[in-house]
């Protein structure tokens, strides 16, 4: 590797940087994956298998890579290791904060919808944040997230179990929407998230994915906070506009979106066009597991495909504080830091 660029890496892991768009489930590394299938298979699958099971090619693949590991998450302790061993990653990068996806509705699917399903769970990523906290000294919110393409009733289940859970667990910070846009828009979820806002809840919304501008827009008009991947914005100026002036937080996964075939590669991603543009810009890494990657290696990426210099990926670690749901003492301490890096 050549100098300048080992020093870069350097520098982008000191940054203190959050993490905002991050499903738990995506951040099982084939390491984790072979650990959780000794507890579960009579004949546990080999690190090599793991590797080339995330090695997939095509969405069939993907979905096989998907299927492995929601099938090691059994029990309590497999959420519990699998969200150790993120944080374990994260802090390896100089994560600082994370606010992470869990997939109620994939867990309350997964087990018949049994509504007594989720809490030991819940319990057991619990133990892992607080460790984490403890021994790595990086915090943790949860966004409890629904599949969109499922129904609204599955969806008022997760949402309404997350302003159920949060007098007891603060970390849960809020609710978001996954799943494929192209079937189901926001507007059905209109009321189920002015509920959530009253109990206090944040409002995240995946959007302008796989769809066009107008489903921004529609996430937008439902009281949508902050904005997952946002590729298609740049079709439309004056959303682009609006969205500048309001200086909505957006959560940009480029390397997941040439992943998934929504952006042709990582150099026509338009995160630089919306740095230019002032919006709020974040980084994210999304099913990094799946993706072979990671957060360092989007702002790496961001240097090496986008040009942004040392002093724009100080302003993009300084933005992920900004977009985070943390207080507002915790961010201001977290930017002089960043400030602070050499
Ligand atoms: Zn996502």
């Amino acid at each position: 590797m050549p100098p300048i660029q080992s020093d870069l890496q350097g520098f982008i892991r000191r940054l203190p940087k959050a993490e905002l768009h991050l499903h738990l489930e995506g951040a099982i590394l084939p390491s984790t994956l072979v650990e959780l299938s000794a507890r579960h298979h009579a004949q546990p699958i080999a690190l090599a298998e793991a590797e080339a099971l995330y090695r997939f090619t095509d969405f069939s693949g993907f979905m096989m890579a998907f299927k492995a590991v929601t099938g090691v998450l059994v029990g309590p302790e497999d959420y519990e290791l699998a969200a150790w061993r993120m944080m374990q990653h994260l802090a390896e990068q100089g994560v600082v904060h994370a606010e992470v996806y869990v997939s109620v509705g994939v867990i309350y699917k997964g087990r018949d919808h049994d509504p007594a399903a989720f809490e030991p769970i819940f319990a057991g990523l619990e133990r892992a944040r607080e460790r984490g906290e403890r021994e790595l000294g990086l915090t943790l919110y949860w966004i409890f997230d629904a599949v969109r393409h499922f129904s609204v009733e599955e969806a008022e289940r997760v949402f309404r179990k997350a302003v159920e859970l949060r007098p007891e667990h603060p970390s849960i910070v809020g609710i978001g929407l996954g799943g494929d846009e192209r079937r189901m828009g926001s507007e059905p979820f209109r009321a189920i998230y002015a509920e959530a806002a009253q109990a206090g809840l944040r409002l995240t919304n995946h959007a302008g994915e796989t769809t066009g501008p107008e489903a921004i827009r529609e996430a937008l008009s439902i009281g949508s906070e902050r904005l997952g991947h946002v590729v298609s914005a740049i079709q439309d100026l004056e959303l682009i506009e609006e969205l500048r002036a309001k200086q909505t937080p957006l959560e940009l996964c480029p390397t997941s979106n040439v992943r998934t075939g929504v952006c042709g590669s990582f150099g026509e991603h338009p995160l630089r066009r919306y740095f230019d543009a002032g919006l709020l810009v974040t980084l994210n890494s999304d099913d990094p597991a799946f993706f072979g990657s990671d957060l360092a290696s989007e702002y790496l990426l961001a240097h090496t495909v986008q040009g942004f210099t040392r002093e724009e990926l100080r302003q993009l670690a300084a933005n992920s504080i900004r977009a985070s749901f943390l207080p507002e003492a915790a961010k201001t301490a977290w930017i002089e830091r960043i400030e602070s890096i050499r």
